[in-house]
């Protein structure tokens, strides 16, 4: 890792700017609330890769005309990143095998979505190797949530 401080709004809106070509395909709204003041030690271009990685799946995972949101806050002495979309979710029963390596649940699978099943595996490892954390909410039918933290700098 090639670690710098990180104002993490702008990494943020970066991978906004990033993937605002395929939202704008399905005509989903990307909303967001943003906290300017976190700063986190972090390696850019991986921390980029996961924000893409999850967009991604919340896009592809989800019908036309929907909306996803982020919002990032600070809640005990971390930095939190909350990706809220309203897709197709992920059955209870194959919630807990998502972010395994190949793993993709068989909604995904029969809705030739493509992809390999390793979006979210390499997201979680590089969330692991900056200390942060990745959880994963869904309720099947109405959407998926994704939260990420990341300790804080200590200035
Ligand atoms: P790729 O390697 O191209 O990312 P993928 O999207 O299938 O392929 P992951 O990103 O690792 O792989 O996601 C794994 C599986 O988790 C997906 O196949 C899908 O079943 C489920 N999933 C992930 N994010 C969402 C989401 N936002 N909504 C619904 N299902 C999701
Ligand atoms: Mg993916």
């Amino acid at each position: 890792l090639d670690i710098e401080p990180m104002v993490l709004s702008q990494f943020i809106m970066d991978s906004l700017t990033l993937i605002r070509p395929q939202a704008e395909l399905k005509h989903i709204d990307i909303k967001h609330t943003l906290n300017e003041e976190s700063i986190i030690n972090g390696d850019p271009n991986r921390v980029m890769q996961v924000f893409y990685n999850i967009l991604d799946n919340a896009l592809k995972y989800s019908p036309e005309r929907t909306s996803i949101s982020i919002h990032s806050y600070e809640k005990d002495g971390k930095a939190v990143v909350k990706i809220k979309d309203h897709g197709i979710g992920i059955p209870g029963d194959s919630l807990s095998q998502i972010g395994e390596r190949f793993y993709r649940s068989d909604l995904s699978r029969q809705r030739n979505t493509g992809g390999y099943g390793l979006g979210l595996s390499i997201a979680k490892e590089i969330m692991h190797k900056h200390k942060g954390s990745f959880s994963i909410e869904s309720e099947e039918g109405k959407g998926t949530t994704v939260y990420l933290t990341f300790p804080l700098l200590e200035l």
